[in-house]
């Protein structure tokens, strides 16, 4: 995805107030983010663990969404697989949940996601990092079909929150 500023990722929220994606935590470092192999930024509220950030590009517009994360003790330690990439780890896929868009979420209605708990499905789908030996199923994608596919669960997931 293209490089985003902070003012354009904080402009970009859809599931939360505008005073709150004002003083939302949103990394330093964004100029060393390896945009070019993400299909999502996504990153943990360092001063609120319960909370995590996910911006990515729809129809080349910046969208971003707040999620909540589990408390420690309730991270999946089973096996489990993220829904967006489909890789398997072992207690490292968390159910986040989004409130949804507009009325809906003022009304308390969210939606979850069963997600990497280091947001890192785009590194994970190109083979920067591992997840262990049995994390990927065998199958016959190609590393772009794979990103293509990240993709298109994420677009759905953001079509979920903003119904
Ligand atoms: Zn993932």
């Amino acid at each position: 995805m293209k490089p985003l500023t902070e003012q354009e990722i904080r402009a970009a929220f859809v599931n939360c107030t505008k005073g709150e994606a004002k003083r939302l935590s949103v990394p330093r470092d964004l100029a060393d983010r390896p945009w070019d192999d993400l299909d999502y930024l996504g990153w943990r509220d360092p001063q609120s663990p319960g909370r995590a950030y996910l911006v990515t590009e729809a129809d080349g517009r910046a969208r971003a969404l707040v999620l909540r994360r589990p408390s420690a003790g309730a991270v999946q330690m089973r096996r489990s697989m993220c829904t967006i990439c489909l890789t398997t780890h072992d207690g490292g896929v968390s159910l986040m949940v989004a409130a949804k868009a507009g009325k809906a979420g003022q009304q308390g209605n969210s939606v979850g996601v069963y997600i990497c708990d280091d947001l890192a499905c785009s590194l994970y789908v190109r083979g920067i990092k591992e997840a262990g030996p049995y994390a990927r199923l065998h199958e016959t994608l190609t590393m772009e079909e794979r990103a293509e596919r990240t993709a298109g669960n994420l677009a759905a997931f953001f079509a979920r929150v903003s119904a």
